[in-house]
């Protein structure tokens, strides 16, 4: 039988702007495998460092990478031995997979939380990603999506980030005998903003925090989703929150240095996130006995929180079919941009008010 093929994108790791389309190849459905049609893959920071060669590896023997790893996908084969799927059927792929050491986190399903580090990633490391029409994947592997989030499901990704480091947190604040009931959010991206609208759904006061004018799309969400936007840019953080310290910080901007502002707005028992991956080498003169002083006597956690496990996924589908009707018409704004295949380079482009570009790979 001849090999199938697809359109896909392929990059050569380590090399700047390498991405082009090309050929592909579709595996065969194997036993428990379900062959996924490519809806939709968000865009990332992830994906701009890969573009730019500072990131990713291919699969092994292979000399391209298939990026992309915030999907949403329709099942349209079911492999032998799969009962409750269906073609038709919305599914998520997970990104990161095992340790191929299945290491004592892996092994129990916490490959968010993997010893060893040789896991793989799906679209960044190790295994080919969805940017490509149709692919395979092993359904213990997928998460199932409902219908009805077709317009919005495609941040099932981004908030299983959320909902890790969130969650994880606010269970390590179980310590305290108060519950957390303020936060501050810094970043107006597609994390801060989703962390915004997981702690409001929560009940909580939030603030937020970005450098765009209260006009701005984002500051709209924010407010909409019932937060106080904040805009660094013409007031501080300190001057528009004086007199407040917050239960529960969140650093979603992915520039270092404003974590510590971050961590002087903690009030007593507090914790501070820190979820991105920070650029640069940004040095700055802190006072760390201060630091020392603050985080002991006042019983402060600082926790870092990358990646999620399958249960992470199938909280944010939980959420986001909850947010349909608590928050009407705001998740389909998030998607700020929507590209064809042959336009992926384009939608790598920043723009200060872009929220999450999409590449529509195949049209449902
Ligand atoms: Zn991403
Ligand atoms: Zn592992």
């Amino acid at each position: 039988m001849e090999a199938q093929t697809c359109r896909g994108i392929a990059v050569t790791p380590g090399k700047a702007n390498s991405a082009r389309i090309q050929s592909v190849p579709v595996d065969e459905l194997g036993a428990g495998e379900l062959m996924l049609r490519v809806l939709e893959v968000g865009i990332c920071g992830t994906d701009e460092e890969i573009n730019e060669g500072l990131y990713g590896a291919p699969p092994t023997g292979m000399d391209y990478l298939v990026p992309g790893h915030e999907s949403l996908t329709e099942v349209v084969g079911v492999g032998s031995g799969l009962t409750g799927w269906q073609p038709g059927d919305l599914a998520v792929p997970i990104v990161r997979r095992p340790c191929p050491e299945n290491c004592a986190a892996c092994a129990r399903g916490r490959w968010d939380m993997c010893l060893t580090g040789d896991y793989r990633e799906r679209g960044i490391s190790g295994l080919q990603g969805m940017l490509r029409e149709r692919m395979t994947d092993h359904a213990d592997f997928v998460v199932r999506v409902p219908k009805t989030l077709r317009d919005c499901a495609v941040l099932v990704e981004p908030l299983s980030i959320v909902e890790k480091a969130i969650g994880e947190t606010l269970r390590l604040q179980r310590r305290s005998p108060v519950p957390p009931r303020s936060a501050l959010v810094t970043g107006a991206g597609p994390i801060g903003l989703l962390a915004t609208l997981l702690l409001r759904s929560r009940g909580m006061e939030v603030h937020l925090l970005d450098r765009r004018p209260k006009e701005s799309l984002k500051a709209r969400i924010a407010t909409a989703a019932g937060a106080n936007y904040i805009d660094d840019s013409t007031t501080t953080l300190e001057d528009a929150t004086k007199g407040l310290t917050f239960d529960l910080a969140i650093e979603a901007s992915g520039y270092a240095p404003l974590l510590f502002r971050a961590l002087g707005k903690l009030g007593r028992n507090a914790a501070l996130v820190l979820t991105g991956v920070t650029a640069g080498h940004h040095s700055l003169s802190i006072d760390v006995d201060l630091m020392n002083q603050e985080l002991v006597l006042e019983n402060q956690l600082l926790v870092g929180s990358v990646n999620a496990a399958r249960y992470h996924y199938t909280a944010a589908v939980a959420d986001l079919s909850r947010w349909k009707k608590r928050f009407p018409g705001l998740l389909p704004q998030l998607i700020t941009g929507r590209y064809p295949l042959e336009r992926f380079t384009d939608a790598l482009q920043k723009s200060p008010d872009g929220i999450k570009p999409v590449v529509e790979v195949s049209q449902a």
